[in-house]
């Protein structure tokens, strides 16, 4: 029987604080042919996310830890290579969670197919996936937006956020986004078009630049990023203000938990709703959102970005470079040819 020859990414030590290149490892391993009711898939593109960082620890959450020396997972489109199965055939595009290798065997389970006709394939892991779905979902469901309120997304130039900005003009809010350095300030101002754009890294006064970008208060805030962040909009949001809570990604790599946030008592004065959510619990939505986003995205009334890095040799390096924010909307790695 045939074998392909696979490489794939092992955790090789749990990251203590910031991962490390050397806590993971590239690997060989045979791939055989497929047996009766499976195919083979190679990987074209696939994500890395900012969660993968919480499942490289060893502590409970909402999806299990990856194990040291076992292949990471995360989500990528393939494109089936050969198949005995009767519902998937060569040539087809499929989108599954055995991201991190270049080949794997599916018996279909947990599979599905993305539809190259309605969008690039690389957009279903950014603006048509799970982070375009995340924001759409937190800011519609959570943050209730209302034209003329005033709508602050963190992580603005980010996947999920530059999905969330878009998305508040396109529903008559007053945006203002923040991102680290003055290219993502200039992608939000002049491509995102947001109202006003706030460079973290450069304000010595978060809080002041943040009053000043919002004169009107904050009604919604889209958290991504956690930290400093939401202790100064906890003290700017106006009365019955909303913060989807989304992500905390400044938090992600401390050793150990920072104290705060300090403001917390602005949510009862204020009577904000503060919610965290996980979208994987809304996957019923999913249809809904691609109808509607999809649509802004093809008229091009949404806009997106995709940081493009070659190979599966430098996924870790992709992953490390996302949480230092070297990508503009979604970081993806290229690992096998679309054709
Ligand atoms: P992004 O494309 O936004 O990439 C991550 C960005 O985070 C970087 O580009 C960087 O941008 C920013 N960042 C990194 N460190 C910091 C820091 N210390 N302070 C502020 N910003 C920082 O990733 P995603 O769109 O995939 O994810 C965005 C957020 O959404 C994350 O917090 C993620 O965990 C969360 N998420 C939550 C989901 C849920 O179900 N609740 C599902 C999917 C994502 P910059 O250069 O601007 O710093």
């Amino acid at each position: 029987m045939p074998e392909t020859v696979n490489r794939q990414i092992v955790l090789a030590a749990r990251p203590n604080g910031w991962p490390q290149e050397a806590d993971f490892r590239l690997e060989t391993t045979q791939v055989a042919a497929p047996a009766e009711g499976q195919f083979l898939a190679r990987n074209v593109y696939m994500s890395v996310d900012p969660y993968m960082r919480g499942r490289m620890n060893d502590t409970k959450s909402y999806v299990p830890s990856f194990q040291i020396g076992k292949p990471l997972e995360g989500g990528a489109v393939a494109r089936i290579v050969e198949s005995k199965h009767p519902q998937f055939a060569v040539g087809e595009y499929v989108m599954t969670m055995n991201g991190w290798r270049e080949y794997f065997i599916s018996d279909g389970r947990l599979v599905n197919k993305v539809d190259p006709r309605l969008a690039p394939i690389s957009a279903f892991l950014g603006v048509l996936g799970i982070p375009g779905f995340t924001g759409w979902y937190g800011l519609k469901e959570i943050g209730q937006p209302k034209p003329g309120q005033t709508l602050v997304v963190s992580g603005a130039a980010g996947a999920t956020g530059s999905l969330v900005a878009q998305m508040g003009r396109l529903l008559g809010c007053r945006v203002v986004g923040t991102a680290g350095g003055e290219e993502k300030c200039k992608y939000l101002r002049d491509e995102l078009l947001v109202d006003a754009a706030v460079d973290y890294k450069k304000e010595p006064d978060l809080f002041a630049a943040l009053k000043r970008a919002c004169p009107q208060g904050i009604d919604i805030y889209f958290e991504n990023v956690g930290g400093d962040m939401l202790d100064a909009i906890l003290r700017l949001v106006n009365p019955h203000a909303r913060i989807p809570l989304c992500g905390m990604i400044s938090q992600y790599n401390n050793a150990a938990p920072e104290p705060g946030p300090r403001y917390l008592g602005s949510l009862i004065v204020n009577r904000v709703k503060m919610q965290g959510f996980i979208i994987s619990d809304h996957m019923t939505r999913l249809p809904e959102f691609l109808g509607e986003v999809g649509v802004w995205v093809k008229s091009g009334r949404i806009k997106y970005r995709e940081t493009v890095k070659e190979g599966i040799e430098n996924a870790p390096r992709a992953f490390l470079g996302l949480l230092r924010g070297e990508n503009i909307g979604k970081m993806l790695v290229r690992v096998g040819p679309e054709q």
